[in-house]
């Protein structure tokens, strides 16, 4: 299966922060690859800007070295990077003072899509929407993309909701949550509503439970001192785990369409339940000593350069969503780091068969489980009990009905495109729908909110972890008391 390619139409894409990690691992190779991929029109341009004072020539050489380092060969083709450079320009412009605005405003061309990529510290996406206003670069239709983090807490969150509400309509502003990008996720939606076999069973009543796992291997390394003042809930729950339990939770929208998808998802977050703190384990992983096997490691205390940190680098929690189809099925989360490997997955796991009509030796099967991968390997896989091939009467043996898309979608299909790449094309095209609305966030702050301020006047201190594990032993008992078991992060 090919996978068809759409142009967008003819855009001018302004990245703020265009020096940066982001734009320079993600934004800028990501284009590349879309204008390989021939979606990238004619004349569609790409203006960097930050506060380095640099000649256009000098970032176009830092974007073909971006492109040489991050975009996989196989897609590197010398004339296209060249064609691609053409697109690319450059201006010095401080979005906290009046120094390259004019210059920005002559480069940007009317009677074609705007779009402002705020790829810098959230501290600075007041300054730029004010100015972008004030210097009358960015018109009605002209649309900004924000990164993440979306604020710390509630209060945060919708300051900076006011902030650019003051200069943009909610229609023009693009939050990005890089999961929502995911080939996967975006597959979720259509397994659930483009195929009768599973809707019927999505609730609480043949549903036993969720697992959503996002385990990394890394631990917080050079950002240990930045990473320290968030931590796993705020870095992780409130915003990608949140997006994907939105997703399964959700009820099927009127229309695919971005603000009735949207709508769904925030009624989920309001239907979410206060956590317990029986239901709450937190972590930080320990340092390891030299030995003839390992080479010493840090622990989080001392990446983070706080040796009395209270903040978690693993935290695993058993969440309700206290609505009709879901009474009574958790939803068990857990996000962690230096784990023993790198995985992101949804597991949904249903009940037992009412009646077995089977040997009772062989009524205890296990049960069926559909397994969403986002990473390593995007696709899916469904746990489903057959009888074991050969002579030997009815036993039965569970087998993965798997679907990987690179595999399924031929050669092109592993060339899927990353997430941000998708998102970028979205905005675009307009289309919001992968895109979190600020009422969303201001949600998923105010269910959040309480959770933290809650270990924090306990004075809970997260458990240690061995770095190379699945997570603290108490979050496997978040699972053992209700007789479940969480599935295993392989290496
Ligand atoms: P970064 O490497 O520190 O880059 C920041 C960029 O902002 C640089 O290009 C910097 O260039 C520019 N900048 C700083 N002050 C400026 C000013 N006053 N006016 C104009 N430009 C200014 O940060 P990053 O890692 O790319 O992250 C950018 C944003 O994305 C942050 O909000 C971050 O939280 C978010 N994010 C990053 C990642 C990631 O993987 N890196 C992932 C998710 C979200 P000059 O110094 O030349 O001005």
């Amino acid at each position: 299966m090919v996978s068809r390619v759409i142009p967008v139409d003819p855009f001018d894409l302004v990245i703020f922060g265009a020096t940066g990690d982001l734009a320079q691992r993600k934004i800028l190779p990501g284009l590349y690859r879309r204008f390989h991929a021939g979606q990238m029109p004619q004349g569609a341009r790409i203006i960097g800007a930050a506060r380095s004072a640099m000649e256009p020539e000098a970032f176009r050489e830092q974007v073909r070295k971006a492109i040489a380092e991050f975009v996989d060969r196989s897609k590197i083709d010398a004339k296209d990077v060249e064609t691609f450079l053409e697109c690319i320009d450059y201006v010095p412009v401080d979005a906290m003072g009046e120094g390259g605005w004019a210059e920005l405003k002559d480069k940007v061309q009317d009677g074609r899509v705007h779009a402002f990529y705020f790829s810098v510290a959230p501290s600075l996406f007041g300054p730029l929407a004010e100015r972008l206003n004030e210097h009358g670069i960015a018109d009605s239709e002209a649309r900004i993309v924000v990164e993440k983090p979306f604020g710390r807490d509630l209060a945060s969150a919708k300051a900076l909701n006011a902030t650019l509400a003051a200069h943009f309509e909610e229609s023009q502003i693009y939050r990005i949550d890089h999961y929502l990008g995911k080939e996967t996720v975006q597959n979720l939606m259509a397994v659930r509503f483009a195929n009768i076999l599973f809707e019927p069973l999505w609730n609480a009543q043949y549903v036993d439970h969720v697992q959503i796992t996002v385990a990394e291997t890394v631990g917080v390394g050079g950002r240990g001192a930045y990473y320290d003042k968030s931590g796993a809930m705020r870095d992780m729950v409130q915003n990608h785990l949140m997006q994907l339990l939105c997703l399964i939770a959700m009820e099927p929208p009127y229309h695919f369409d971005p603000d009735a998808v949207r709508d769904e998802k925030v009624k989920v977050i309001r239907a979410l339940q206060p956590v317990s703190p029986a239901d709450i384990v937190r972590g930080q992983y320990a340092g390891v000593k030299a030995s003839e096997t390992r080479a010493a490691q840090p622990g989080y205390l001392e990446d983070s350069e706080n040796p009395d940190s209270r903040t978690e680098s693993y935290i695993a929690l058993k969440v309700h969503v206290a609505n009709w189809r879901w009474q009574g099925t958790p939803f068990y989360l857990r996000t962690g780091k230096k784990l023993r490997g790198r995985a992101s997955e949804i597991a949904i796991t249903f009940k037992a068969p009412p009646h077995s009509i089977f040997d009772e030796e062989d009524a205890s099967w296990p049960e069926n489980v559909l397994v969403i991968r986002l990473q390593p390997n995007e696709g899916m896989n469904l746990k489903v009990m057959i009888k074991e091939p050969g002579p030997g009467g009815m036993r039965l043996v569970q087998v993965p009905l798997d679907m990987s898309f690179a595999e399924a979608l031929g050669e092109e299909g592993t060339d899927i495109p990353d997430a941000y790449e998708r998102l970028i094309m979205d905005v675009i095209r307009g289309n919001q729908t992968l895109f979190m609305r600020g009422d969303e966030v201001e949600a998923a702050w105010a269910w959040t909110d309480p959770i933290i301020a809650g270990w924090e006047a306990r004075g809970d201190r997260p458990r240690s972890y061995d770095p190379g594990s699945s997570g603290p032993e108490d979050a496997l008992m978040l699972m053992h008391r209700d007789g479940r078991r969480w599935r295993e992060i392989r290496e």
